[in-house]
């Protein structure tokens, strides 16, 4: 596997164009804040990029730097104070169902609902179906796109944290979303659950085409699952760089050129950290 990937310098306002499309989502210089008692809070600030149709789009970087915030800004729930976010050249100033969420918590299923109904109720809900048998049909296609055929009627505390992601993934998926919204979704899972897992997003991604766009602080992650990788600086998240990643697998995890491109990524991210430090007063 090529590990020749294109590092594109962070512009503000100039994400890299891909010709003849449109993006998809459209983040245009925004900064995104909490507003608590005392203080104010900037997540991000002034981020800006776009994400084409069937992007594997990986937001990286440290814990803190704003990337949930991100998400939580596309999903519709926060406001930029500066900027604007489009979505498909419309503004986005609240939620909507083409837009979905996974999240990395394994409690975002409904108890009280099997497999199937967690999966039906949204698509009843998300105004997607309008008779329960047209949600079943289309429930049950995704379902066994997540290879869960055999617990429809399974309730979400019988399923191990995999496979209740897998469920929540379906249920995003079959929302059939203009961008699919993942935050950190492997992260509370073992390792060998989430390498598992991210070989079926994979999977899932050659299958059907998605626009996605995927939160992690794992560098391996980001390499492995990301088309493009969008790399973040924390305090606040700003962006460092994109980078056009090649496909890497697992495999090439070990590799001199995976580790080169892993830690040329890391020192993108903490660059200016480094530097900090360095200049910091010495007390002697
Ligand atoms: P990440 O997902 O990259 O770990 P977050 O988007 O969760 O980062 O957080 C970015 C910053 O915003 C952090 O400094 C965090 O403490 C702060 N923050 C997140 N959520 C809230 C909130 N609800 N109220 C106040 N500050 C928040
Ligand atoms: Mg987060």
């Amino acid at each position: 596997m090529s590990a020749t990937s294109q590092l594109t310098p962070a512009t503000e306002g100039a994400a890299p164009s891909v010709a003849g499309l449109e993006p998809v989502l459209d983040v245009d210089g925004v900064t995104l804040q909490y507003k608590t008692k005392e203080h104010l809070i900037t997540a991000t600030y002034r981020v800006s990029f776009k994400t084409y149709p069937a992007d594997r789009f990986v937001i990286l970087g440290p814990s803190g730097c704003g990337k949930s915030t991100l998400l939580k800004g596309v999903a519709g729930y926060l406001d930029p104070v500066e900027g604007e976010m489009r979505l498909k050249g419309k503004v986005i100033n609240e939620p909507g169902p083409d837009r979905c969420m996974v999240f990395q918590e394994f409690d975002q299923l409904l108890p009280w609902k099997t497999v199937m109904g967690n999966i039906t109720f949204a698509l009843m809900n998300g105004g997607k179906c309008k008779t329960q048998i047209e949600a079943k049909e289309l429930a049950s296609e995704y379902i066994h796109k997540v290879k869960l055929d055999r617990f429809e009627d399974t309730y979400p505390h019988m399923l191990s944290g995999g496979m209740k992601q897998r469920v929540a993934i379906a249920r995003a998926m079959a929302m059939e979303p203009d961008v699919l919204l993942m935050d950190e979704p492997f992260a509370a899972l073992d390792a060998l659950t989430r390498r598992q897992m991210q070989e079926e997003l994979l999977q899932l991604w050659d299958d059907t085409r998605f626009t996605v766009i995927f939160v992690t602080h794992s560098i391996e992650e980001a390499v492995i699952v990301g088309s493009r990788i969008l790399i973040m600086s924390p305090h606040p998240g700003q962006v460092k760089a994109e980078l056009n990643a090649h496909h890497h697998t697992h495999d090439d995890v070990d590799g001199a050129d995976f580790r080169a491109l892993q830690s040329r990524i890391h020192d993108m991210i903490f660059a200016d950290r480094v530097l900090e430090e360095e200049t910091q007063p010495q007390h002697v």
